[in-house]
């Protein structure tokens, strides 16, 4: 497979998740209000060409609940991966502050009920708020313990009937090898789930990647950080890595 440009077809209903590791700067946690303006440019971009968007947050610039679980014994694993969703509602409220200072309208609904601070989760009412061009920021992962937000972004995008789910990372899309030790490492350009799967490439949790399989849902990694690539993904360009059932899909 080649670099090549090709007309792809564009999408109009998008979920993309943005880890934690988006909301902080490189190698640092907590949150960089300068890094999520700066994503909240590239989004306020993407909603204003009129394609519908709903974001699922991460939460591992804060805290991860399997590896807070593993270092602290002194908590339940279950709290420990409550706390983690209710980072991911910190984030969401950092990037609704910012998109709504861009210009965006906005909806934060979250999957563990807070009212005064986000609206529930409610399939139908996402769904609607995407039709009237607000940008769905979906935080608290599933509700449930034990899973991830990439499980979170791939339920949440089968739910809303998402065309694709794009996973935003620092990475330029999916590689043979960590291009961080190999320079020369091979990346793809398209990939099947079960290679990613039999290959254990770490591009989101395996779970994730089950569910979209199962519902040939397709998933793009892209690098965010590239100026305009949001947008490039959506318009159907050849950013990143995409993960199909068949290569000639
Ligand atoms: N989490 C959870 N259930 C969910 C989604 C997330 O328990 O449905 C917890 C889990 O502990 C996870 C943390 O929230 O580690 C933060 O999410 P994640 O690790 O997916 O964030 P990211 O790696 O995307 O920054």
């Amino acid at each position: 497979m080649t670099d090549q440009e090709s007309q792809e077809p564009a999408y109009s209903r998008v979920l993309l998740k943005m880890s934690g590791e988006s909301f902080c700067r490189s190698g640092e946690s907590g949150i960089s209000m300068a890094e999520v303006a700066s994503i909240s440019e590239q989004i306020q971009r993407v909603a204003d060409s009129g394609v519908q968007l709903a974001i699922v947050c991460g939460g591992g610039n804060i805290l991860r609940g399997k590896h807070f679980a593993s270092v602290s014994h002194a908590i339940n694993a279950p709290t420990a991966h409550y706390m983690g969703m209710l980072a991911t509602v910190i984030n969401g409220l950092a990037l609704q502050d910012a998109l709504e200072n861009a210009g965006v309208p906005t909806r934060l609904q979250s999957a563990i009920r807070m009212e005064g601070v986000a609206e529930p989760f409610i399939r139908r009412r996402c769904v609607r708020h995407l039709e009237k061009g607000r940008v769905v920021i979906l935080a608290a992962g599933t509700g449930s313990p034990f899973v991830t937000t990439d499980t979170a972004a791939a339920l949440r995008a089968r739910e809303i009937e998402a065309d694709v789910v794009l996973k935003a990372t620092r990475v330029d899309g999916i590689y043979a090898e960590d291009p961080e030790k190999n320079p020369h490492a091979v990346r793809y350009n398209e990939i099947t789930y079960q290679d990613v799967l039999r290959q254990g490439l770490e591009v989101m949790d395996a779970q994730a990647i089950h569910h979209c399989m199962e519902h040939r849902l397709p998933i793009v990694v892209f690098n965010y950080q590239k100026e305009g690539n949001i947008e490039r993904v959506i318009a159907g360009e050849r950013v990143g890595t995409r993960v199909i059932a068949t290569p000639d899909e």
